[in-house]
């Protein structure tokens, strides 16, 4: 499932090579993505211009020369390649064709379409932007900011990681990773997290996010960044999927167990 470092992935791929393409007609073989009818969508892009590629948390967001936005939640296998891209001919399940004015298209291909595409003007985008959570590899993500947080309240700190209104662009598969790094276990209620497990895991989670978005993501069944590859960061997952293997750390075996109708992977002697 598209986490952060695969939506900022695609959004650096994006934005030289998008900047400037005026959207010229759009194709909707599958409306179920769209956040409107798809003659509403025309009507709300046809004739303005992409300035570039962005990220906000999970989402790609495609901002347009005059302030408005093109949101993209990727959902489980949601993907944005551009026509002139290496492997574009290989995408099977293209809900959204945009035409752009120079010949090229954007495509967005999405096998199980759980994603969603809407678009915000200006002021209804500032809104929502104010009510996503923080960023965890912006300036404001300081261990003393993460602590003051886990500390208001008892939620597992796995399920705090995930709740995009706090934390925006985190999912399971790198909560769990900055988890083990950091020594604590995904189960722990977040508000006896103490500061220095906090300062751990702040740091745990941006050397994550980081050298995700440096291998190009993760790959996990159709996830493919905005050139159509795969992601490289899958062999370093250190418990992710890796139950019953031996703990890189200490060898202790990694454990599964299921909180909140997701997987949890851990080592029980790293992890406290
Ligand atoms: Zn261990």
């Amino acid at each position: 499932m598209p986490e952060l470092p695969e939506a900022e992935t695609i959004a650096r791929d994006l934005d030289p090579r998008l900047a400037g393409g005026r959207v010229t007609d759009i194709t909707v073989h599958h409306h179920d993505v769209l956040a409107t009818d798809p003659a509403t969508f025309g009507r709300q892009l046809i004739g303005r211009t992409f300035a570039g590629a962005g990220r906000r948390g999970k989402n790609v967001v495609l901002p347009l020369e005059d302030g408005g936005r093109l949101v993209v939640n990727l959902g489980m296998t949601g993907r944005l390649v551009l026509s002139d891209a290496p492997r574009a001919g290989e995408l099977r399940h293209v809900a959204v064709r945009f035409t752009l004015e120079d010949g090229r298209s954007l495509l967005y291909d999405d096998t199980r379409r759980f994603g969603l595409l809407e678009v915000f003007e200006a002021d209804a985008w500032r809104e929502r932007d104010a009510e996503l959570g923080i960023e965890p590899l912006g300036d404001l993500f300081t261990a003393g900011a993460l602590h003051a947080m886990t500390r208001r309240t008892r939620v597992p700190i796995r399920n705090f990681l995930l709740d995009q209104y706090r934390v925006a662009g985190v999912g399971n598969i790198y909560a769990l990773e900055a988890l083990f790094r950091a020594g604590v276990r995904p189960t722990r209620r977040s508000h006896t997290v103490t500061r220095a497990e906090a300062a751990r895991l702040r740091d745990a989670l941006q050397d994550v996010l980081r050298r995700a978005i440096g291998n190009r993501g993760t790959t996990f069944s159709d996830y493919r960044d905005g050139s159509g590859e795969r992601g490289g960061f899958e062999p370093l997952l250190q418990v992710y999927g890796r139950e019953g293997t031996p703990c890189a750390a200490c060898g202790t075996q990694i454990r599964r167990r299921v909180l909140s109708n997701r997987s949890v992977f851990y080592c029980p002697a790293c992890q406290r």
